[in-house]
Order: C-alpha cells, then sequence, then structure tokens
C-alpha cells in the first residue's frame, strides 16, 4: 500500500484498515474527513477535488514517512479523493497502527494537519444558488477595485501557506490563527514602514489587508522599501505592495487603493477594518488619521521615524485617551516626527519600526499585552535606548474638543510649574532648558539665558544634563516639554519640571 495515494473511486475504509493491519501493533487510529452540507455560511450541494497528482503524491508521502519515523509507528497511510464527491462521502483517509494508542493518535493527527497544509490540493465547492467557488483560491483570485493585474489562478506548483511556526506558540495556536484569519488591517502608506508591515501582516495570515498610497515607486525609495526592485520603479506602490502581498500568502485577500488618503475619503477607507496603521510619513495623514480615530472609535497604531529614532503611539479613539495632537498639538516640523525626503534616514530604521509596528498589531489582534492606549514608546537607534512614556490626555486637545467627549484632569501634578516669567523661574533656582526647534526658537527667542535641546536630541544628549539640577523645561505651549520632563523624571532627573502652558502661557499672564 502505497503512503499516499489519490483515489477517484469511493473509498472503502474497511478494506484500508485491513491493509494496515499489523500483528506488532496494539492500537489502530483513523482519521476520516468527510464532505459536510456548508461552509462559511454557504449551503454546499457537493465538491470537487483537484490535484496536481505527481507534486502532492511525493509531499503527502514525504509527510507520512515523516510520521511513522517522528513518532515510531509501524504502518501509516493517508489516501485522498479527487474529483467530484457527494455530501457525507469520505474526502480524505488517515490510518495509522502502533505498539500503543498515544503513537498512533497523534501520527493521525499529525498527518492530517500536515496534509491540510502542504499538499496542493484545490477544493471546488458548489452551492445550493448554483453558484461555485474554488475554495482557499478564490480568496487570493478575486481582485480587488483598483488592482486587477495579479489575478491569481492558483497554481499548483506552489505549496500552501503554513502557519505552524507561530501556531506552535501557546498564545497563538489554532485558536488565535483563526483570529487572524478573521480579522483586516488597513495599512496607510505601502513605504518605509509600510512594507515591513505587510510583509509580516500578510505572512501571519491576516485575512484582509487594505493598502491606501498614492505615490509611484522611486529609486530613493529602495534602500528603504527593500520588497520592491529597481524595474519597478514609476509603478503605483498600492499596485505593486498589493502583489507582494499575494505572492507571499494567496489566501491574504488584499484590497489596494492607488490613492492619497484625504479629509474627503478617510472615513470611507477606513470603513471595515478592525484596526488602522499610520505608516505615512507626513504630519497631514497622521492628524488625518488621529481625528478619524477620535470621530468614528477606531483605533490607529501609529509610527513615526524621524533619522535614527522613532516612536509608536496607539490612538484608541476612546473619549478619555489621549490623542496624537494631546502630545503634539502644535504639528510641529520638530519633535520626532519627520520627513525621510528631507532628513535622510537610514533604510533598517523604518525597518525596525515598521517591524514593531507589525508586532503590536498581531498582538492586538490576538489580545496579548501590548502598547497600551496611554502611553508612547520612543526608541532611539543610536544609542539603542528604549523609553516608554505616559501619553496625557490633553485638557485643551482641539482634536478631543470637536468630538465633544469630556474632559478627564491628568495626573502628576507636581510634574508642571507654573511662573509669571522666566526670570522669575530662574531667580527660583530653575535652569531653563528649551525643547523647541532651532526655527522656533529664532522666530521667539527666549527671554533668559537656556540650554537649547530639541525634543529629536533629547534622548541622545539627556546624558549631558546633570541629574542634581533643577531644570525647568520650557516649549510654545508646554505640551513636548511636558512629555520631556516625564521621560528625563524616568531617567532619574527627579527635580525636573515643565513650564505650565509654556511659552504662550507666560504672555497670557503678562
Ligand atoms: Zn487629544
Amino acid at each position: 500500500m502505497k503512503m499516499f495515494s489519490f483515489s477517484n473511486e469511493p473509498l472503502d475504509t474497511a478494506t484500508l484498515q485491513r491493509e494496515l493491519r499489523d500483528d506488532r501493533c496494539g492500537g489502530f487510529a483513523a482519521f476520516e474527513g468527510w464532505v459536510r452540507n456548508h461552509n462559511e455560511g454557504h449551503a454546499v450541494t457537493r465538491l470537487e477535488y483537484e490535484a496536481f497528482a505527481e507534486l502532492a503524491e511525493k509531499e503527502g508521502a514525504r509527510i507520512v514517512q515523516a510520521a511513522t519515523e517522528k513518532f515510531g509507528v509501524q504502518r501509516a497511510a493517508c489516501v485522498h479523493r479527487i474529483g467530484s464527491l457527494a455530501i457525507g462521502e469520505v474526502a480524505v483517509w488517515v490510518g495509522v497502527s502502533a505498539a500503543h494508542r498515544d503513537e498512533a493518535f497523534r501520527a493521525c493527527r499529525f498527518i492530517i494537519d500536515e496534509v491540510k497544509h502542504r499538499v496542493p490540493i484545490w477544493k471546488k465547492e458548489h452551492y445550493v444558488n448554483g453558484d461555485s467557488g474554488w475554495v482557499n483560491c478564490e480568496r487570493c483570485a478575486a481582485p480587488s477595485e483598483h488592482e486587477h493585474e495579479h489575478h491569481h489562478h492558483g497554481n499548483a506548483d506552489i505549496p500552501a501557506p503554513d502557519y505552524s511556526r507561530q501556531i506552535a506558540l501557546r498564545e497563538v495556536g489554532v485558536a488565535g490563527q483563526a483570529r487572524l484569519r478573521a480579522a483586516s488591517v488597513l495599512v496607510v502608506g505601502a513605504g518605509g514602514l509600510g512594507v515591513p508591515v505587510l510583509q509580516y501582516l500578510a505572512g501571519a495570515g491576516v485575512g484582509r489587508l487594505g493598502i491606501v498610497d498614492g505615490d509611484r515607486l522611486e529609486p530613493s525609495n529602495l534602500h528603504r522599501q527593500t520588497w520592491y526592485a529597481l524595474a519597478d520603479c514609476g509603478r503605483e506602490k498600492a499596485a505593486l505592495a498589493a502583489g507582494r502581498v499575494r505572492a507571499l500568502n494567496p489566501e491574504v485577500r488584499v484590497d489596494a487603493q492607488a490613492l492619497r488618503i484625504d479629509a474627503g475619503n478617510a472615513e470611507r477607507l477606513v470603513q471595515g477594518y478592525d484596526l488602522v496603521l499610520d505608516c505615512s510619513d507626513n504630519f497631514s495623514t497622521k492628524f488625518l488619521l488621529n481625528d478619524v480615530a477620535l470621530r468614528t472609535g477606531k483605533p490607529v497604531l501609529f509610527a513615526s521615524v524621524y533619522q535614527y529614532e522613532g516612536q509608536l503611539q496607539l490612538v484608541s479613539g476612546q473619549a478619555g485617551s489621549p490623542c496624537l495632537r494631546c502630545v503634539w498639538p502644535e504639528a510641529t516640523r520638530d519633535g520626532l516626527v519627520g520627513n525621510c525626503a528631507e532628513a535622510g534616514v537610514l533604510g533598517p530604521v523604518p525597518g525596525v519600526f515598521g517591524s514593531l509596528q507589525a508586532l503590536e498589531a498581531l498582538k492586538y489582534l490576538l489580545g496579548l499585552p501590548g502598547l497600551a492606549a496611554n502611553e508612547m514608546l520612543i526608541f532611539d537607534l543610536v544609542t539603542l535606548s528604549t523609553q516608554r512614556l505616559r501619553a496625557r490626555r490633553a485638557p485643551d486637545c482641539v482634536a478631543h474638543q470637536r468630538t465633544g467627549a469630556p474632559v478627564v484632569a491628568a495626573g502628576d501634578e507636581d510634574l508642571e510649574s507654573q511662573f509669571g516669567s522666566l526670570a522669575e523661574a530662574a531667580a527660583a533656582g530653575f535652569t531653563l532648558v528649551d525643547v523647541r526647534d532651532s526655527q522656533e526658537r529664532l522666530t521667539e527667542p527666549m527671554a533668559v539665558a537656556s540650554i537649547h535641546l530639541p525634543m529629536s536630541k533629547l534622548l541622545a544628549q539627556a546624558a549631558s544634563l546633570d541629574p542634581g539640577t533643577r531644570y525647568l523645561l520650557v516649549c510654545a505651549t508646554g505640551r513636548r516639554s511636558g512629555a520631556a520632563a516625564d521621560l528625563l523624571r524616568s531617567q532619574g532627573f527627579h527635580d525636573c519640571r515643565s513650564l505650565r502652558g509654556g511659552l504662550k502661557g507666560l504672555k497670557s499672564i503678562a
């Protein structure tokens, strides 16, 4: 008896079982897969199986051979039906004879799981309404609205996706894999961040991925967007990324939109997704997605990269949780966000943050602990220092005010100090630290001597500060300096404070 074979005829399981009889064996385990009358909400009338027989038989035999060695069983075989099957027929049969029951059960389970994953067999379902569809292949074959060029028809040379290496994790398992398959994620931006994000989410088997990107690939993108090729330059990234996702994992449904997200289409685009990932490189998109999150309650996971550092922040969209504008009210050009085209970047930097973003997204979908909705992760890839900051729900946040959400009081009163003037603060023994960027300092100079340490340099240059000194951090509104003071305190600068209301607050007092 062949270890793995196909049959055009109904299976005679009694005969198959007899062929595996062995006097050395005390146990026999069998599995039968039957044709059932429904699948994914459709009433099924009959099935057709097709296989690329030569390749499938080789792969099937390898699996059965591996099972006999791995579990030390005496004899094992698997037979799969091809052709047309009626409801109730046996579609696949696995039998294992072993000295004891335990290895027989385990080898049997191993064989059917591996056959499901690895053997190229296609199933066509015929439905009550007269329709029919290729299962496992149909998902990938259905072209999206805007992407027709990679119409995939299920080439039998291509093996099926195999998630066994992540299913093996206790935190994932078969149930977690099903959750990922049922999940949908919209990825805004298919560039430096979006490439690793899409690669890992597609690889993990997230059921549906949306891609929004209005740009075309340029040669200068490739040092960080290494999924693409020089020959692809000039083509729309949305279409390129969709093709790459399909090649990586045909089970993933892709909806690619070659357009720029804007106020007119944002709410429509995020509709129907469980989670949105901001992989854009510009402020307008980030703040737009932030405001959509607050309006719709749709969670958005932001990643931003500036030269050698970047940050992650999850905006839950819930009224009491902080948002991007709570932390970065001025939509500054400085801070930890910037544009790769202007500031320059080493390719792996967005690669690291895109990977982290993908990881956080998977953890979010799997319900694992991760980045909370009230914190930011800041990672400096020069010094390799990471910080988790508390993000504060700012009482005067314009985005929150627009939603009419109730204000939740920000805690930690002693982190901020109020003064009538900068001179007063200096007289009280504070050394002033200006965390604004150079442009802001030129436009509005400080009236009193100060150290200049812009937000973007804070992590790298904090070592130049003295933990014993009383620092008062100053910015335009007190928001950035508040986050900076929080950060410095976590690094041991216990006497460091932020000027409440910033320079703007001083003016309103004067
Ligand atoms: Zn806010």
